[in-house]
């Protein structure tokens, strides 16, 4: 480092005292030139060069030229250094500026090169003190300095190579040291990119393997119809499988920001939530049964169960949980438990109703008792009215009956009599009505009621039997039971027999003297015409209508007593319907003239039958319009053809025939009770009905009472 020190120095006051012996200024200036100290002369503020020796301008590294001019201008250079300035202090405060070892920067040959010198820059003042020049006076140290520094340098080289070398020494071993610690490190460096490697194929593998472990558990999750779902450890659901999302109609992003929670039936939720929460406090395996709702808006019930997960560190992960559907199971379980309840309620009425049967029982062994007993004195009284019971198999035709069946028959064989045997005693003439009448009471499931005649077993004898019989149903509801009783009625049919007999006979005898009245009372009709007498002709009329009547009446009861005992014959011929109804109605209106009569026939009607009997079943057609309905009332009958058979129509405005009536209308004998005070026998009726169905023909009525009758038969055309 360079010192540099300037003194200030106060001008001497004897420096300037002049003698005789002195040299000229120019020599003065000669010797001055010659100085080896660089000398200058500068005058005023600006320095202005008044003389510099040669050693001054080697110094400045200029020549002569540079005299007279300013410091300035003659060493630009010096710009920026602090000589000008201290030039300017000292011409200016007549001071003495030195210094040592005080660099300068010269320009010598064009090249800026730094000087060092000792200088001064002394104030050369007149007597009055006032400065004069300054004279300036340097010496170039340069070398020295130079010297100086560079051994400095040198010491300071050779100590900090010293320093170097210990240092390199140092660095040296600690080279070394570290070319260990490298050679280590680059080991431990290896052996840890190694470690590091297999870290990271490790870590690499464990992705993969949990990769491939989510997507199995995805694919299997997902493939399959178990409802699988996961929640984490704070009991939130994280995933839902397809099975889940199908179940309940929703995607798996609604169930989990939905709560799927709210999709448990209300009376489930609770019990389930508890079960799971309770599983979750202490990390255990959880199972429970809940209903869920499905898409179709129906609950399902499932059965959901999972274990808890913990993570490779051990931490508590949550749930897998697995349900399966069932809501077959529930709905048997339910169905058990219903069967279960109604087994019990069943039981219970068991135990009711046989309590009640044991006591029905007890009433039953009276009821038998009471049954037995009735049942004997049935079989007793049955016996005492000398009734035989019968029972025909409907399909088999087997045949049971009692002992006064047995007895009434004249059955003394020792097999039971068979239904055919019983059959093949019935005379010949009954047996097809018979066995007609038994087959439309078991196909009808009707009443059986037949009047027969048959011969005895025993000798042969005929007797009349009335067998009386229905078909009823089992305790099954099947009709296998066709039963009924049979009574001995010859002596019965003997009586009427005779009462026929003598109806007939007693009507005989009343034709014959009636036969002859009439005889009578047409000559006397015939004589009265030509003696005009009114009163006779007129007497006549009427008692030849009496007659007509009284022959009317004696032929019915004569037809009954024919009929009744097989007499009747018919002759059959064919003729025009329509013509017989025309004088039928003639002759009726000839007898008896209060009411209208009208006739609607359309076409001729022919057919084959007997006259007589037909003209007797319309005539008493017309004469119970006559008589059962008040006078002037219009009467219509017409005739047409239906079915293939000739209908003929009666209708009256009369009194009508009640309903209770209307099933015996046709039965012998039978009359309208109220109707006592209009005479009558109740065979006119019965007579019509049994020519119309031997004709083949059929015979109805249809009444109301007060609205009249209309009467019908048909018969086959011709
Ligand atoms: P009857 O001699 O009593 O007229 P019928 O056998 O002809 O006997 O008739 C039987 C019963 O039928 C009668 O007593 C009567 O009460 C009733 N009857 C028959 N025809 C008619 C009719 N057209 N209107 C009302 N009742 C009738």
């Amino acid at each position: 480092m360079l010192f540099c020190a300037i003194t200030y120095l106060y001008p001497d006051p004897n420096y300037m005292s002049q003698s005789p012996h002195l040299l000229s200024n120019e020599q003065l200036i000669e010797v001055f030139a010659l100085t080896k100290t660089a000398t200058a002369i500068h005058v005023g503020e600006d320095a202005v060069i008044q003389t510099a020796n040669d050693a001054m301008l080697k110094i400045w590294g200029k020549d002569r030229s540079v005299i007279g001019k300013s410091l300035e201008d003659a060493l630009p250079e010096l710009k920026g250094q602090p000589f000008i300035d201290m030039f300017k202090r000292v011409w200016l405060e007549g001071l003495t500026i030195s210094g040592t070892d005080t660099p300068a920067t010269l320009e010598i040959d064009g090249v800026l090169t730094t000087f060092y010198f000792e200088f001064e820059y002394r104030a050369i003042k007149d007597a009055t003190g006032k400065t004069i020049c300054v004279l300036h006076t340097a010496i170039d140290i340069s070398d020295r300095i130079i010297g100086r520094e560079a051994i400095k340098r040198a010491e300071e080289k050779a100590r900090a190579l010293e320093k170097e070398q210990a240092l390199n020494e140092e660095l040296a071993a600690s080279n070394e040291e570290l070319a260990a610690i490298n050679e280590e490190f680059q080991q431990s460096q290896e052996s840890l990119r190694s470690l590091n490697m297999e870290l990271e194929a490790r870590v690499e593998d464990r992705v993969k393997e949990v990769r491939e472990s989510e997507t199995r558990f995805r694919t299997m999750a997902e493939g399959t119809d178990i409802y699988i779902a996961v929640g984490d450890e704070s009991s939130n659901a994280t995933y839902f499988n397809k099975a889940w999302e199908e179940l309940t109609g929703r995607p798996m992003q609604e169930l989990l920001d939905f709560g799927w929670a709210d999709l448990i039936h209300p009376d489930d939720k609770e019990a389930y939530v508890n079960v799971y929460l309770s599983a979750f406090e202490k990390k255990k395996p959880f199972m429970g049964e809940f209903r869920i709702l499905s898409k179709k808006g129906e609950y399902r019930w499932l059965l959901a169960s999972g274990p808890p997960r913990f993570r490779p560190d051990g931490s508590f992960a949550g749930y897998i949980s697995s349900s399966i559907d069932i809501t077959d199971r529930k709905q048997e379980e339910l169905e058990k438990q219903d069967l279960a309840e109604e087994l019990i309620a069943i039981n219970e009425e068991m135990t009711v109703s046989n309590e009640e049967l044991l006591s029905a029982n007890e009433d039953l062994v009276i009821t038998r008792q009471q049954a037995e007993k009735a049942e004997l004195s049935l079989r007793m009284a049955i016996d005492a009215a000398r009734l035989g019971s019968w029972q025909i198999d409907p399909v088999t035709r087997e045949l049971s009956y009692n002992t006064m069946l047995a007895k009434l028959f004249g059955y003394e064989g020792t097999e039971p009599m068979t239904y055919e045997q019983a059959l093949g005693q019935v005379i010949e003439e009954y047996r097809p009505l018979l066995m007609e009448a038994i087959d439309k009471a078991i196909t009808d499931h009707g009443n059986y009621d037949m009047t027969y005649a048959q011969h005895r077993f025993s000798d042969g004898e005929i007797i009349w039997l009335r067998s009386l019989g229905r078909v009823t149903p089992d305790e099954t509801g099947a009709f296998t039971i066709f039963s009924g009783f049979v009574m001995d009625v010859t002596e019965l049919k003997r009586d009427e027999q005779r009462k026929n007999d003598f109806i007939g006979m007693v009507s005989h005898e009343l034709k014959t003297p009636l036969t002859s009245l009439n005889g009578y009372i047409q000559i006397l009709q015939s004589k009265a015409k030509k003696t005009e007498d009114p009163f006779t002709t007129n007497a006549l009329e009427v008692a030849s209508k009496q007659v007509k009547k009284m022959t009317t009446m004696i032929n019915g009861f004569l037809n009954i007593s024919r009929l009744e005992s097989g007499k009747i014959i018919l002759n059959k011929s064919e003729f025009r319907l329509d013509e017989l109804i025309a004088d039928s109605v003639k002759e009726m209106l000839l007898m008896d003239a209060s009411h209208l009569i009208t006739i609607s026939v359309h076409q001729p009607i022919t057919i084959h039958a007997d006259h007589d009997k037909i003209s007797n079943v319309v005539s008493n057609l017309l004469s119970n319009a006559v008589k059962y309905s008040p006078n002037n009332r219009e009467i219509e009958i017409s005739c047409t053809i239906a079915d293939n058979a000739a209908l003929v129509r009666v209708k009256d405005q009369g009194m009508g025939i009640d309903a209770k009536d209307m099933e015996q209308l046709f039965d012998r004998y039978y009359r309208v009770e109220s109707n006592h005070t209009i005479s009558g026998f109740g065979i006119g009726l019965y007579l019509s009905a049994e020519i119309i169905e031997r004709h083949n023909g059929k015979i109805w009525a249809e009444s109301e009472p007060e609205q009249g009758s209309i009467f019908y038969f048909s018969l086959p055309l011709a």
